[in-house]
C-alpha cells in the first residue's frame, strides 16, 4: 500500500475525532466529492447509486466481536476507519478511508468466553492473550475467566469506541451482483446491511460437533456436548462417560472425576506431548493448519496439531488413573453403551468432548466451499472471494491468532480498496505491556476495573 505522503492527524483514529487523510488523486476512491444521501451513508462513487428502503451501508462489516472481531474492529479504527453511522454528511465524509460496523450476536461482550463452564477460571485456561493494544488488568488466578473476560472485553469496547451492534445475528452474506468487486449484501436479525468487504470472526462455540453412533437417541441417561456442562457437581452419583481425545476432555474428566466415577473414551490413542510447547512447536503448529486450509482442506482439530500438554493437575488426574483411555464403544443402548470387545457399560451421562466446526452457516450463499470440503484461504482472505476474510479459522483460531489475523484483514482490505491508508506509527498491538495500561499511542477513555 502506497503510505500518503502528507497525513494530518494520522494517529487520531477515536471515533470522537474526525480523521483528516490528505487525498490519494490516483485513487478513483477520493475523486468525488460524496452525495449525501438519507439512508445511505457510504462516502465515493457508490454512494450515488440507488438506496433501498432500510439498507444500512458500511465499507467494512465484521460479523463477530469475540476476540478476533475485536482485533479487526482496533485495526480499522486505527487505520482510520470510523463507526458506520458517524461518517454522513458534509465535507468530511471524502476524507477518511471507509466506515465499519461489527455485528454481534450475543446480548454482551465476551464472545464465546461469555458461555464457558463457572469452574473455568484464569488459572485454567492455557493462557488468553491480551487483546491489541490494550493488556489485561491484574489477573485474580482463582476469579471464573467469563467475569474476569467480561469486564475486559467490555472495557475495551467501551473504552476505545469500537462500533459493536449487538444482539444482531446475521443470517446470510450475498453478493449484490455479478461484478467481482461489487458490494455484499448481508442479512440479520435486525435488518439488511452493504458492505465492500465482510470480516467473519464468529468463532466456533456455536456449532458444537456431535458425532452419531448407533442407538445414540434411545439413551435414557443424560447426554450433552461440552457447549453446555456447567459444572461436575450436577453428575455426582452417576456414571459418567467423556467422548473426545481434546484438551477439553482431559480438563473436564480431571474435574469429574473428583465428584464422581468416571471412563474416557476416544476414537484413536490420544498423543501426549513430551516435550514444551514452546514458540517453535506453536509456530510449526499453525504452518501445519494453514497449509490445510490453503489447499481446501476443512481444519482439524486443535489437539491434532498440537498433541495433549500435560500439567501437574493432568498428572495427578492420570496418577488417579482417570486418563486411562478406552477404544470407543461401538453402540449405545437405553442405559448403556457396548464396548469394543462386545461387553456393556452401564452410563447414567454421556459426555461428548467432541470439538466444534466454524460458524459459517451464513455463508452459505457465497458457495465458498470447494471441492475438499473446505474453504482454499490465503492468508486470512478467502481465494475466491476477495471480499472475505475468516478471522479465527484455522490458523488464526486461538486468542493470539486471532490478534494477528485481524490486524492482516485489515490491512488486506484496505489494499482491496486500494486506499491511500496514513501510516499509524510503530504498531505494539501485539507486544505484551504493563497490565491494565493502554499502548499510549492509542486514544482509550475508558478504566479497568480488573
Ligand atoms: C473451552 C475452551 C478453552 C479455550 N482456552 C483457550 C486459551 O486458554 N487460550 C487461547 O488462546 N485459546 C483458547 N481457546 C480458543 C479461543 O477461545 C478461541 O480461539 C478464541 O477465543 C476465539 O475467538 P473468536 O473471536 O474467534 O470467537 P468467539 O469468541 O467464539 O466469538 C465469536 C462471536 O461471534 C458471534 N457470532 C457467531 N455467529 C454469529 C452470527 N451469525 N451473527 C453475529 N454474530 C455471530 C458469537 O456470538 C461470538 O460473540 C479455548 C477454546 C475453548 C472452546
Amino acid at each position: 500500500m502506497t503510505p500518503c505522503p502528507l497525513a494530518l492527524n494520522a494517529r487520531a483514529n477515536t471515533p470522537m475525532k474526525w480523521v483528516r487523510l490528505v487525498r490519494c488523486s490516483s485513487n478513483p476512491l477520493w475523486s468525488r466529492k460524496p452525495r449525501k444521501i438519507a439512508g445511505y451513508e457510504a462516502a465515493g462513487p457508490d454512494a450515488a447509486e440507488p438506496v433501498e428502503a432500510g439498507l444500512q451501508t458500511a465499507d467494512v462489516v465484521v460479523i463477530g466481536a469475540g476476540q478476533a472481531g475485536l482485533s479487526a474492529a482496533y485495526h480499522l479504527q486505527r487505520r482510520g476507519f470510523l463507526p458506520a453511522g458517524q461518517t454522513s454528511g458534509g465535507e468530511m465524509a471524502a476524507e477518511f478511508p471507509g466506515s465499519y460496523v461489527v455485528l454481534d450476536a450475543e446480548a454482551g461482550p465476551e464472545g464465546a468466553w461469555r458461555h464457558r463452564w463457572q469452574s473455568l477460571r484464569m488459572a485454567t485456561v492455557n493462557g488468553i492473550s491480551d487483546l491489541p493494544g490494550i493488556p489485561k488488568p491484574d489477573i485474580d488466578p482463582a476469579e471464573p475467566s467469563s467475569g474476569f473476560l467480561s469486564r475486559y472485553f467490555g472495557d475495551y469496547e467501551e473504552g476505545l469506541g469500537l462500533n459493536v451492534v449487538r444482539p444482531v445475528k446475521v443470517h446470510s452474506v450475498s453478493r449484490e451482483d455479478n461484478d467481482p468487486s461489487g458490494r455484499l449484501r448481508i442479512g440479520t436479525s435486525a435488518g439488511k446491511w452493504s458492505a465492500r468487504a465482510v470480516i467473519n470472526a464468529t468463532g466456533t462455540w456455536t456449532r458444537p460437533f456431535w458425532p452419531i453412533y448407533p442407538g445414540q437417541s434411545s439413551f435414557r441417561g443424560r447426554q450433552l456436548h461440552v457447549a453446555d456442562y456447567v459444572a461436575a457437581e450436577e453428575f455426582r452419583g452417576q456414571h459418567v462417560i467423556v467422548v473426545g481425545g481434546g484438551i477439553s476432555a482431559v480438563g473436564l474428566l480431571d474435574e469429574i472425576s473428583q465428584v464422581t466415577s468416571t471412563r474416557w473414551f476416544t476414537r484413536r490413542e490420544p498423543v501426549w506431548r513430551d516435550a514444551a510447547f514452546d514458540q517453535k512447536a506453536g509456530h510449526d503448529a499453525v504452518a501445519l493448519v494453514d497449509e490445510r486450509v490453503r489447499l481446501g482442506l476443512p481444519p482439524q482439530s486443535v489437539v491434532s496439531v498440537t498433541g495433549l500438554i500435560s500439567t501437574p493437575s493432568l498428572r495427578a488426574a492420570a496418577e488417579r488413573g482417570v486418563l486411562d483411555r478406552h477404544p470407543m464403544f461401538t453402540g449405545i443402548e437405553p442405559t448403556r453403551v457396548r464396548l469394543a470387545d462386545g461387553s456393556f457399560l452401564a452410563a447414567g451421562v454421556i459426555l461428548w468432548a467432541t470439538g466444534f466446526r466454524a460458524e459459517l452457516e451464513h455463508l452459505a450463499p457465497l458457495h465458498l466451499r470447494g471441492p475438499g470440503g473446505g474453504i482454499a484461504m490465503d492468508g486470512t482472505q478467502v481465494a475466491a472471494e476477495k471480499r472475505v476474510h475468516l478471522i479465527g479459522y484455522g490458523p488464526s483460531s486461538s486468542t493470539i491468532g486471532a490478534n494477528r489475523a485481524g490486524r492482516s484483514a485489515v490491512a488486506g482490505i484496505l489494499k482491496m480498496l486500494e486506499h491511500c491508508s496514513p501510516d499509524p506509527g510503530p504498531d505494539r498491538s501485539l507486544d505484551s505491556g504493563t497490565p491494565g495500561r493502554a499502548d499510549p499511542g492509542i486514544p482509550f477513555h475508558g478504566r479497568f476495573t480488573g
